[in-house]
């Protein structure tokens, strides 16, 4: 069966085993067939030997979190991603491998913003009535309080786009607020896109359902047009934009993908930094997403924007997944628990109170296990407002990013 990998990159892995330590679902089960080298040997038997994909290589590629951790650990350069993405959506499109009807119907919903918007204020007025069993909202990854209203997000500029997404904007615009006035006090004005950039589909490739996603990618890319770069606070949004010439194969996606940066990343080179105080710097653990330190690679620009207001504090556990995986706590419950227990355990270790995240689902993730998760944006907004409005932000850029606070 032709799983829709290109044979040259099927064929990288060396099966040396390098990756298998990197990889949450071989480190939880210690079951070969769920490591990286096992998953490739099955996709090699069912595209090159004729072997069935039977209910064994299914529970296989579908307990992927698809972190990528393997593909940043492999020595060889097995491009991991353009393995599992085509064969998730050959298996979704051949029927042999199907997302519960649920969770689609919710993926499609995620294209009409305000219906969005709307359904998540219902659940916010629902829970707040104690209508949503804790069962559900734990397995659903719900916020401990889903907003009813939020602040709208006003445009302070065309400088830059500010992607808002879906899930996010509903269940976390104050974080979008924040990184606003972080880029604003980078000297930078904010364009917002409207409701025809609600998705960015990173869920939908995620499950299988390529068409899906694809169909997002080009509502997106219509919706955030011109050269201005696009900042992405959420490390999974970042990823997929970022990967949008691969998905849609067009010269135009291809230069949209470019424009795309994570905000720290945009942040680190422009140049601007809060001076330390020393008495108001809080301690913060630093939990790498897998699509900023995996699928992204710049990890390390958290770090470069949040060291000058914070004391920072490394996991020991060398960036391993947490167990959210866009949808991935919600389809398998178990091995994302088990997985969450390890990084749970090395927050333990670190033993600093507050963790940063850039990424919301890992963020919900490991506040539903009760850690106090702040974007690290978040953390730098809480110190520009406590240095008041004479703060020492600075930036060295001239011309038309002019240093300035945020009003
Ligand atoms: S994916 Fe890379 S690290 Fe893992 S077994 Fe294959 S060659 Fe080795
Ligand atoms: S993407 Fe993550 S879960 Fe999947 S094989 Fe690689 S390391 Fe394991």
């Amino acid at each position: 069966m032709d799983l829709g990998i290109v044979d040259d990159e099927l064929a990288t892995c060396v099966a040396c085993g390098l990756c298998l330590p990197h990889c949450p679902t071989y480190r939880v089960t210690g079951e070969e067939a769920l490591s990286p080298r096992g998953r490739v040997a099955a996709m090699r038997q069912v595209q090159w030997d004729g072997a069935e994909p039977d209910a064994s290589f299914l529970h296989s590629l579908e307990t992927c979190v698809q972190c990528l951790g393997c593909e940043t650990a492999c020595p060889s350069g097995v491009p991991y991603r353009r393995l599992i993405e085509p064969a998730r959506e050959t298996l979704v499109d051949g029927s042999l491998s199907r997302p519960p009807r649920s969770f689609r119907l919710a993926l499609r919903a995620l294209r009409w913003h305000r219906l969005v918007l709307a359904g998540s204020s219902l659940l916010g007025v629902a829970q707040r009535l104690r209508l949503v069993p804790g069962g559900l909202a734990r397995r659903l990854g719900l916020p401990a309080r889903i907003p009813v209203r939020q602040a709208r997000l006003r445009p302070s500029g065309t400088d830059v786009w500010l992607f808002t997404g879906c899930v996010m904007d509903a269940w976390m615009r104050g974080v979008h607020a924040d990184v606003q006035r972080v880029v604003e006090a980078a000297g930078a004005g904010v364009a917002l896109p409207g409701g025809g950039a609600a998705c960015c589909g990173a869920l939908a490739l995620h499950a299988g359902l390529g068409g899906e996603a694809r169909a997002a990618a080009r509502r997106t890319l219509a919706a955030l047009p011109g050269d201005a770069p696009i900042l992405v606070d959420a490390a999974g949004c970042g990823a997929m934009l970022k990967d949008y010439g691969h998905l849609l194969g067009t010269p135009e996606a291809e230069a949209f993908g470019a424009r795309v940066r994570d905000v720290h990343e945009w942040l680190a080179d422009q140049d601007v930094e809060i001076a330390r105080t020393a008495s108001e710097r809080p301690t913060v653990a630093i939990q790498d997403p897998c699509h900023l330190r995996h699928a992204q690679r710049n990890h390390a620009a958290v770090r470069t924007v949040l060291a000058p207001v914070a004391d920072l504090v490394e996991l020991d556990d060398e960036g391993l997944c947490c167990g959210a995986g866009g949808a991935y706590a919600a389809v398998q419950p178990e091995l994302a628990l088990s997985i969450r227990e390890r990084k749970l355990a090395a927050i333990a270790r670190a033993g600093s109170p507050v963790v940063a995240s850039a990424n919301p689902g890992c963020a919900l993730h490991l506040a539903a296990a009760g850690v106090e998760v702040r974007h690290p944006c978040q953390i730098l907004a809480a110190a520009m407002a406590a240095q008041g409005p004479s703060g020492p932000l600075q930036s060295s850029k001239s011309g038309k990013h002019r240093p300035r606070w945020p009003g």
